[in-house]
Formats: structure tokens, C-alpha cells, sequence
């Protein structure tokens, strides 16, 4: 691949699209331009290669094509086949799974195909069976009053949102929460960990009908071979959400225990963080929820979208190159060694370190709240995100905690050399900032102090830092 040819696509890409709406080639070139040069450590965030995004721009988006491949309701969907045909065969061979559905729009529009699926498969419903083979008409009134009433009263066990979990496992902001009466397990208050042992014990009360593993914040490895025990013990569906944590499975830095794909009945995922593909969604699981993900569309889903399942196709051809395992072990490595720097400079980390490709600051420890330090390091160039920590007093939206991942810096190419300056620089800046008050003289969750001049020495450092790792760096749109 010539350098000539990505700079050549993206310039004359942007140009066409000057000539209709100049704001919009602006932005989107000042976005390559704030991407490289800040130091992006928001561990759900990533760069899809060039191949990738320029799959997404281009006509497939013009076409609708509800169904599945080889059975759609519109006419002339034979290219749309063959990239979702594509997209499925990479990721049922990159993951080693027995089907793949590639139509999700995003991440939680994967968590929704899978809970219909798994409430579609589970739940006892006469109504529901005539519902499913077409004999809607038939159904009475009190059928659907029973068949909503039958759906709507199912369980959920999810891991709590401070330890970790997402929103979709069940909690009230998010649909599923509605859904589902739904109860969450925590971790061990001393160590940061999940105990597996309450984990069945909160089954065992429970009998959920989903146990869902997998996180948004847990700085740790999960061993889905237990959860899938405890999951069987209580006649449990298992379903694994690795939105996060897809690129380290891809990768092969998660196997045995630790690889959901063998243990889980359904698995779902993002395609764009660790796993480096296009903003989407994915959903695995085993044959006998197979057409219940496929009806995904439009049972739970808006139609299809072709231009992103290219894009998926690309990205997940990519995963299954060599270098892909070689990049996912670089991530858990750059993790360890930010956990290592902060620790040996003082920071307290939930679970006190990582084994996987995010590391949670409990910055409480700095005398900060999330907010606070989260704004303090964005004035020194550092992008990161605020995030819960396990009983965490100062609630979902304040926390006490930072989250930071690794996958996109592995990607510029920095290593573990510039994660031990990254941990100087987070470091210091935490240890610059004070908390503020408010006017009535009570402490501020939000106010802070942060030298100006300080900040920007960082913000340089930062950039010096990225300098040797040009983020693209075949595109010049100069
Ligand atoms: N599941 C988990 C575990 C996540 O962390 C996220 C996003 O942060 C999602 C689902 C939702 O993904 P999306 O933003 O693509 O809907």
C-alpha cells in the first residue's frame, strides 16, 4: 500500500465534500488533527486502519436490505450478501463461534438482540410459539396479554454498575432495566474482585433466567468457565458481553477460562474498541439461538447497515492476521506497565493493578473527585473519561475514579517505555490539582485548581510523547 494512495483517498474524498459543505470537510479534517495530537486514553476508543474507514464511505449506504443473507425482503441485495456473508465467516472463524449475526448497529443494539433471542428461546409461552410460526391472527387478546405478561416478568443478574458493568446489564437508565427485574453482583469490598462464590450464592436466591458476565470497567480478567457452572446450577442462560474486551479474545491473550466464546450460550460485542473496526455491534452464540439472533431485524433492530458490515468484514480480516495477536498482547503490556508506573508513584487502582487493557484510578486517593481530575487532565492534553469505582460515595455522575485504557495508543504504536512517562504525567497533573469550593464555602465536586502554565508544560509533554507515533501516518491532507 502506497502512502500516495490513502493520502490520495481521504484528500479527494474531503474535496468532494467541500465543494457541497465546506464546514463539513473542516471539521472533519480538524478531527484528524485534534486525534493526533491528544493522547487518547479512553479505553473504549480506538483507530480503525484506513481500509476500514473507507469501506464505511461509499454507496452500500444507499442500500436497504432487511432479513439475511440469501433472504432479504428488498430485491438486488447480492453485494450486501456477499459482505455480510463475509463479515459473519471472519468473525465465526476469528472467534471460533458456531454463528455470528453482524447487523447490530452498536453495542447496545447487540444486548437487544440477544435478550429477545434468549426470552424468544426460553420463555415458556404457547402464545408466543403461535406468535413465532406466523399465526399472529390467531392469537386472542388474553394471549397477548399473556405473552406480555410472560416476557415481561423475567430475571436478570448482572454485574453492578460501580464494579464495572454496563448500563444494558439490566439497570434503570437503559431499557433492559425496564425489562427485566434485574439484581446485580458486586465485588469483594477488600480486593476489587469478583467472588464467585457470592456470584452463586446471588444465583441460587435469584434464578435469573440471563446471567450476563462481561464489563465496562473491571480491570480484571473473568472466569467464564465458573460463571457458565453457576449459570447451568440455576438453569441460567449465559451471556457474555465483551464489548470491551473482544480485541484481547480476538487476539488470543484470553483462552481457556478466560475466553467466553467456548463457556457463554450468546456473546456480544462492539466492533470498535479493543477489537479496531468500525462503530458496530455483533452478536455470537451457539445453533440453538441462531434464528432467534437473525430475527434481530426488525424485530429489535432498524435495517441493516452494508456499508458498515464492509467495514466490519475489512476490520475483522484484519484481526485474523498474525500481527493482530502480536498488537492485542502489546495492549495488556502497555496496561501493565501505566498500572505499574502509578502504582509505584503512589496511585491507588481498584484491584491494585490490571490484567487487561483498562486500569481504574481511584482518585479519591488525590483528594479528587472523577470530575475533577478528569477536567484537570484534559486542560494538560490527556483524554480520559470519569467512571465509578466499586461503592463509590460520590455517585454515577461526580465518581471517584478514571478510567484509562490502552488500545489506541497500542495502535500509534507507543510501548511500555511511554506508558511509564504517561503515569509521570497523569501523576503529576493529580498531584497539581486541588479540589475547589463552592461560594458558600462547601467543598465542590466539580471546582478545581490547576496551574496554567503547569497544564500546558504537560499538554506539551503529551505531544512530544505522541511526536515519534503519527497517528495515520500515510495520510497527509496538507
Ligand atoms: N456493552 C459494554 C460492555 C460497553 O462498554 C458498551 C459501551 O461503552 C456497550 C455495550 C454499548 O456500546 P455502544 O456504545 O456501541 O452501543
Amino acid at each position: 500500500m502506497s502512502h500516495n494512495a490513502e493520502s490520495t483517498a481521504f484528500r479527494s474524498a474531503l474535496e468532494v465534500i467541500r465543494a457541497v459543505e465546506p464546514r463539513v470537510a473542516d471539521a472533519i479534517g480538524a478531527e484528524l488533527t485534534d486525534q493526533r495530537e491528544s493522547l487518547k486514553l479512553i479505553a473504549s476508543e480506538n483507530y480503525a486502519s484506513p481500509a476500514t474507514l473507507l469501506a464505511m464511505g461509499n454507496w452500500f449506504s444507499d442500500k436497504y436490505a432487511e432479513g439475511t443473507v440469501g433472504r432479504r425482503f428488498y430485491a438486488g441485495c447480492q453485494n450486501v450478501d456477499t459482505v455480510e456473508a463475509l463479515a459473519a465467516e471472519h468473525a465465526r472463524e476469528l472467534f471460533g463461534a458456531p454463528h455470528a449475526y453482524v447487523q447490530p448497529h452498536s453495542g447496545i443494539d447487540a444486548n437487544l438482540v440477544a435478550f429477545w433471542a434468549v426470552l424468544a428461546d426460553r420463555v415458556e409461552s404457547p402464545a408466543l410459539k403461535k406468535a413465532q410460526v406466523r399465526q399472529v391472527n390467531d392469537l386472542t387478546e388474553a394471549d397477548w396479554f399473556a405473552l406480555r405478561r410472560e416476557l415481561g416478568n423475567q430475571r436478570m443478574l448482572g454485574m453492578s454498575l460501580d464494579a464495572g458493568g454496563h448500563l444494558t446489564h439490566g439497570f434503570r437508565p437503559n431499557i433492559s432495566g425496564k425489562m427485566f427485574d434485574q439484581r446485580s453482583y458486586g465485588t469483594d469490598p477488600a480486593t476489587g474482585l469478583i467472588d464467585y462464590d457470592r456470584v452463586a450464592e446471588a444465583a441460587r436466591e435469584f434464578k435469573p433466567l440471563i446471567l450476563v458476565g462481561g464489563y465496562s470497567a473491571y480491570p480484571r480478567k473473568v472466569n467464564f468457565r465458573i460463571l457458565r457452572e453457576i449459570a447451568d446450577s440455576v438453569g441460567a442462560t449465559f451471556m457474555v458481553d465483551m464489548a470491551h474486551f473482544a480485541g484481547l479474545v480476538a487476539g488470543k491473550v484470553f483462552t481457556g477460562d478466560f475466553d467466553p466464546v467456548p463457556h457463554a450460550h450468546i456473546v456480544t460485542t462492539t466492533t470498535h474498541k479493543s477489537l479496531r473496526g468500525p462503530r458496530g455491534g455483533m452478536v455470537l452464540c451457539q445453533p440453538e439461538l441462531a434464528d432467534q439472533v437473525d430475527r434481530g431485524c426488525p424485530m429489535v433492530l432498524g435495517g441493516p447497515l452494508p456499508h458498515v458490515m464492509a467495514a466490519k468484514a475489512v476490520a475483522l480480516a484484519e484481526a485474523r492476521r498474525p500481527d493482530f495477536a502480536d498488537y492485542a498482547q502489546r495492549i495488556v503490556d502497555n496496561a501493565q506497565a501505566l498500572a505499574e508506573g502509578l502504582l509505584r508513584r503512589g496511585a491507588k487502582l481498584v484491584t491494585g493493578g490490571t490484567d487487561n487493557h483498562l486500569v481504574l484510578i481511584d482518585v479519591s486517593g488525590y483528594g479528587l473527585t472523577g470530575r475533577q481530575a478528569e477536567q484537570a487532565l484534559l486542560d494538560s492534553g490527556i483524554v480520559t473519561n470519569r467512571n465509578s469505582v466499586p461503592q463509590d460515595p460520590n455517585g454515577a455522575w461526580y465518581t471517584s475514579g478514571i478510567r484509562i485504557g490502552t488500545p489506541a495508543l497500542t495502535t500509534r504504536g507507543l510501548g511500555t517505555a511511554e506508558m511509564d512517562q504517561t503515569a509521570e504525567l497523569i501523576h503529576t497533573v493529580l498531584t497539581q490539582t486541588t479540589a475547589g469550593a463552592n461560594a458558600d464555602g462547601t467543598p465542590s465536586k466539580a471546582k478545581y485548581t490547576l496551574d496554567a502554565d503547569l497544564a500546558d508544560k504537560i499538554a506539551r509533554q503529551a505531544t512530544d510523547l505522541l511526536a515519534p507515533h503519527p497517528l495515520y501516518p500515510a495520510i497527509d491532507l496538507a
